[in-house]
């Protein structure tokens, strides 16, 4: 679904991330690991188009998102993206926030995208929600608004930037069920995560990011449970 190739991504002096190559199977879930400032945002970034790569191609399905003829707006929208903080329209209701985009951006009809969020609200267990404001939800309500949002617009890849990190320790686990779900669900996510008991237990492939280099990957037993760089071994130690 998603494959990046040497790519560079740098601002200014700082490399920040130096030569990465991945690949997302489809209905699979990728773990971004890797200590704070070592590049796991940047590279979610970077597969959005959010940032501009200074080297190396990217590709989503068989396209090449970084050639500079392909139409950045449609690539972005094959991909959801849901962020640490929500970002949800605070003014729209629940059901606005997430028919915003289906109906502006794809022309789906009201009827049609009111139908499909409600739908997606009930899977989230939001189904009460619909006509509330952000607001009037707790930061795990909101951040499967969020999820909801994304999914809207029936997205190929999904990222997930930190999508706890902001949350009270126990809101964190209704969050992370709807992202087991959604892999059952035969989902291709890519996740940059702090949960590292989250990440051995979904991940398919685990990244372990090191000042920008991909040092480590491997499925969650291998890097979890038998880590080969002595620098994956003392970050696994020093965070569990
Ligand atoms: P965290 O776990 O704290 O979220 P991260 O792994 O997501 O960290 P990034 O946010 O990708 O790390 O940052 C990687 C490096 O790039 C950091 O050194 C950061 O300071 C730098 N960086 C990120 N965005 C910018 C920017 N817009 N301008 C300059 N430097 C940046
Ligand atoms: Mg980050």
């Amino acid at each position: 679904v998603l494959r990046m190739e040497s790519v560079r991504k740098t601002f200014g002096d700082s490399v920040v991330l130096r030569d990465v190559d991945l690949e997302v199977a489809p209905h699979t879930v990728t773990a971004l690991i890797g200590a704070s400032g070592s590049g796991k945002s940047t590279l979610l970034r970077c597969a959005n188009l959010l940032e501009e790569i200074d080297d190396g191609a990217i590709w989503l399905d068989d396209e090449e998102i970084t050639d500079p003829r392909v139409d950045q707006d449609a690539v972005r929208r094959r991909i959801g993206v849901v962020f640490q903080a929500y970002n949800l329209f605070p003014h729209m209701t629940v059901l606005d926030n997430i028919t915003l985009a289906p109906r502006r951006v794809h022309g789906v009809s009201r009827e049609e995208a009111e139908a499909r969020a409600r739908e997606l609200l009930e899977r989230l267990g939001l189904g009460e929600k619909a006509d509330a404001y952000p607001d009037r939800l707790s930061g795990g309500q909101q951040q499967r608004v969020a999820i909801a949002r994304a999914l809207a617009v029936r997205p190929r890849l999904l990222l997930f930037d930190e999508i706890t990190a902001a949350l009270d320790p126990e809101l964190v686990g209704e969050v992370l069920t709807v992202v087991r779900d959604l892999k059952d669900d035969g989902m291709t996510m890519v996740l940059a995560t702090h949960e590292m008991g989250f990440a051995r237990d979904v991940a398919d492939q685990v990244c372990f990011l090191d000042s920008g280099v991909v040092l480590e990957r491997g499925t969650a037993e291998q890097v979890f449970g038998d880590p080969q760089q002595e620098r994956t071994q003392r970050f696994l130690r020093r965070i569990v």
